[in-house]
């Protein structure tokens, strides 16, 4: 059967991007093809959103993201500071430190610290954002097959109606780690097992523990357990290791009452309840391409993070990210817009997934490595990319590639603005700094995007040495794409 997408009842066209998932990847380039009227169906074969607390760390490049999709404020308001870890010696409270590196505020980054919110709560904000926007996610609907030609891609569906298929001009897999759009393209995905022993991770709700600390027993018989207070909710996530690779972990109520009985100092009758829970093993996974044609891979599809260093959701945000202005602004499949996804986020990918396997194994080895400035993603950077221009000497610190700091600038009428104000939007921003001479040529993606100008006639000293008196077009997505 071929089912038209009008008579999907949820969109009124037909679908020009299918986006399979609605992870927080997949929620966010929905988010950000909403905003720009770009017609897309989101599917998500559960019935309802990932109910567990997993990804709790937000990093602040992130936030910057999601002020400009609009939700940073819901999202902050939500969410909350990292507590301090507490060692337990068996019943003894012990010394406590900060897993994440306290950072002092910075001139040019508005949200300077990671923030705790449960992924739960991150999807359910970035669904009302959708729907806000005009677009919601079809639930219970599960991509099967995919078939991509010259004109489209052929997308096979199963869901309360039935199997069905619907024409999409692209595809995006954003359905986690065992991604049946990647399999279906047949990208192999090469990793290994960062560690061996299985753990276990479930949010409880319990009595007997403050609410100001991570409670940890590292050295509890059987395996390590922490217990951390999820910011914005009365809960727990509970985090446990093995120490035989051969264990099986029991995910039953029981199960985690008993093991949180047996490795801290609670009892097992003081969890009231078990929200969810699950078993995993860390792994390290890399896909060989993030594109095939009219299809790509983003988020959890594309490359697999051990949890330490809260970076698997934060980079998949930033692939949506990433890809979400070039499907609206590109001029067709072979537009080398297009290319420019894989060729900025693989690499970038490959990197992350390095810093999360090494904060990872220094944990392991008995050294608890704090995540400091390189987790928060702020100083990630196209300078390589196809996209990036650096006419003459840079004017300032900053070079085509950067992210675009922010700043409280003047314009020539005295007019006070900021920097991220002007920025946020689908468009591009040419900005020019002290009577700077204009760029030789604006790239053609600039038409599609729209172009905003704004002449600084007085910055503060910060982004007086990252701009200097330079000319910089930057992108939709924050990036300078154009020094001059
Ligand atoms: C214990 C733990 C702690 C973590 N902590 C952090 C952290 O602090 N910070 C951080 O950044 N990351 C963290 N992560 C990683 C984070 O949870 C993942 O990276 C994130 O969920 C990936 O998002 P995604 O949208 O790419 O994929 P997913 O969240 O896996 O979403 C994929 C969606 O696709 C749907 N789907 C699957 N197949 C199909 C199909 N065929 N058709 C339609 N829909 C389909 C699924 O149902 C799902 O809803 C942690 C992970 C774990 C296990």
């Amino acid at each position: 059967m071929l089912v038209d997408m009008s008579e999907l009842n949820d969109v009124k066209e037909r679908a020009r991007v299918l986006v399979a998932g609605a992870g927080p990847t997949g929620l966010t380039l929905a988010c950000d093809l909403a905003r720009r009227g770009v017609p897309h169906l989101l599917i998500e074969a559960q019935d309802e959103l990932f109910p567990g607390a997993r990804g709790k760390g937000l990093q602040p490049r992130t936030l910057e993201v999601f002020d400009d999709l609009g939700l940073v404020d819901a999202v902050l308001a939500a969410g909350g500071r990292y507590p301090r870890v507490l060692d337990w010696e068996g019943a003894v409270r012990g010394e406590t430190f900060d897993l994440v590196e306290p950072m002092p505020p910075r001139p040019g980054v508005p949200h300077h610290e990671s923030l705790m919110l449960p992924q739960w709560r991150t999807q359910r904000l970035l669904l009302d954002r959708l729907r806000e926007l005009g677009g919601d996610v079809r639930f219970g609907t599960r991509l099967t097959g995919l078939t991509p030609d010259a004109e489209g891609v052929t997308v096979r569906l199963t869901g309360p109606e039935g199997e069905f298929t619907v024409r999409a001009g692209y595809a995006v897999g954003a359905d986690g780690g065992r991604s049946a759009v990647r399999k279906q393209l047949g990208i192999g995905m090469e990793g290994e097992t960062v560690d061996p022993r299985p753990m276990i991770v479930a949010d409880v709700r319990l009595t007997g523990l403050d609410r100001e600390h991570w409670h940890a027993w590292r050295k509890a018989e059987g395996g390590g357990a922490t217990l951390c207070p999820l910011r914005g909710t009365g809960d727990f996530q509970l985090q446990a290791q093995y120490d035989d690779p051969d264990a099986r972990p029991d995910t039953s109520p029981e199960g985690i009452r008993a093991l949180i009985g047996a490795r801290t100092v609670l009892d097992a009758a003081d969890v009231h309840e078990v929200l969810w829970a699950s078993e995993f093993r860390a792994r390290t996974a890399l896909a060989e391409r993030f594109r095939d044609g009219r299809v790509f891979l983003a988020g959890d599809a594309a490359h697999l993070h051990s949890p330490a260093g809260g970076q698997g959701l934060n980079t998949g945000i930033q692939d949506a990210y990433n890809l979400g202005w070039k499907l609206a602004a590109a001029d067709g499949p072979q537009d080398p817009l297009l290319d420019t996804y894989e060729a900025e986020r693989l690499p970038l990918a490959a990197d992350v997934l390095g810093l999360s396997t090494r904060i990872h194994r220094a944990t392991v080895a008995g050294r608890v490595l704090q995540r400091g400035r390189d987790t928060q993603q702020l100083d990630l950077h196209y300078r390589d990319s196809a996209l990036t221009r650096q006419h003459g000497a840079p004017a300032g610190e900053l070079r085509a590639g950067d992210r675009a700091p922010d700043a409280r600038c003047t314009a020539p009428d005295g007019t006070v603005f900021r920097l991220f104000d002007a920025f946020r939007g689908p468009h591009c921003t040419l900005l020019t700094f002290g009577g700077a001479p204009p760029l030789p040529a604006l790239p053609s993606y600039t038409r599609a995007t729209g172009l905003r100008h704004c002449v600084v006639a007085a910055t503060e000293p910060h982004a007086e040495g990252a701009y200097g008196t330079g000319t910089y077009l930057v992108r939709p997505d924050g990036y300078v794409a154009v020094a001059g």
